[in-house]
């Protein structure tokens, strides 16, 4: 798994979007399976309480050793709580129920906003991306996924009401960035459960690239039953039905992030030379 150098290190994203049931465990899943398709080293870390990206790949979260509630409080590293997905052939960190007691008993640590990151350190070198899946809310959970990564990813559906609720997302990545983690940046947003026949998804769609410019991902994925099967199987639908048109849009993100991640990272090899 040791590919990567430390002077590089894995992409950090979040996988966020306060609003519940936009599709983050999907795309969170989905594409850490694509990448994983692209021969990429992968790690899931599953920061939702409900465990649905645990189980989604094929992971019971009843039955872990350990899951990411320990490695919050320090008790077990990364190393020792992570677990293979078989199906989706990446490493996944499980969450579940225990988690949510994380809230409570993190408020009273030192660097409490820190604790996901200081675990980060200990595997960041052994991966090229790890992907977080963030609860529906910006709790002190989602602060930790915000102030561990380097990048967000956006799943949203084009829905009324859809930029309102960006705003309050975007303005905490600024947030965060400017007080406690520099590093972060908003990568783009998905248009996720697209469907092109509907006008009022069509206009969204329209005032999220009017607004966003560049940081749209021109990858659309579909609204697709095979997408929403595939968790009760235990399978990202990327692998449960490779040629589905859910799967297909997944893969095709998978393409597009990396090819977008080359093109920045060329980016800030050729900003870092202008500086010399
Ligand atoms: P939560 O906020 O509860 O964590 P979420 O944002 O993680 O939810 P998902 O669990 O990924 O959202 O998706 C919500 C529901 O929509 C699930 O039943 C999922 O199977 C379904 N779904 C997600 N994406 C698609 C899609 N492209 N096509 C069809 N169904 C989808
Ligand atoms: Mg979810």
């Amino acid at each position: 798994m040791k590919n990567k150098t430390a002077a590089t290190g894995a992409y950090v994203f979040c996988i966020a979007n306060q609003k519940g049931g936009v599709g983050k465990t999907t795309t969170a899943i989905n594409l850490a399976a694509a990448l994983a398709v692209l021969k990429k080293h992968v790690l899931l870390i599953d920061l939702d309480p409900q465990g649905n990206a645990t189980m989604g790949s094929g992971v019971d979260k009843n039955t872990v050793q350990a899951n990411l509630y320990e490695v919050l409080l320090g008790e077990v590293s990364i190393a020792e709580a992570r677990v293979r997905s078989d199906a989706g052939d990446y490493d996944v960190l499980p969450a579940n129920r225990e988690l949510s007691g994380a809230e409570i008993d993190l408020v009273q640590m030192d660097e409490r906003e820190a604790r996901l990151k200081m675990a980060i350190d200990g595997v960041r070198d052994e991966y090229d991306f790890i992907l977080i899946d963030c609860p529906p809310t910006l709790s002190l959970l989602t602060l930790n996924g915000l102030a561990s990564a380097t990048g967000v990813i956006i799943p949203m559906q084009c829905e009324y009401f859809a930029l309102e609720g960006l705003s309050d997302l975007v303005n905490t990545i600024k947030r965060v960035h400017h007080n406690i983690n520099p590093d972060l940046q908003l990568i783009g947003l998905l248009r996720v459960m697209f469907d092109p026949r509907v006008t009022l998804q069509q206009q969204v769609s329209a005032q999220v690239e009017a607004h966003f410019g560049d940081k749209v991902f021109k990858t659309l994925v579909p609204r697709n039953v095979r997408l929403a099967e595939a968790p009760s199987h235990g399978m990202p639908g990327v692998v449960y039905d490779r040629n589905s048109r859910g799967a297909k849009a997944y893969l095709e993100f998978g393409n597009e992030l990396v090819r977008r991640m080359k093109r920045e990272g060329l980016k800030l090899a050729s900003r870092a030379k202008a500086r010399r």
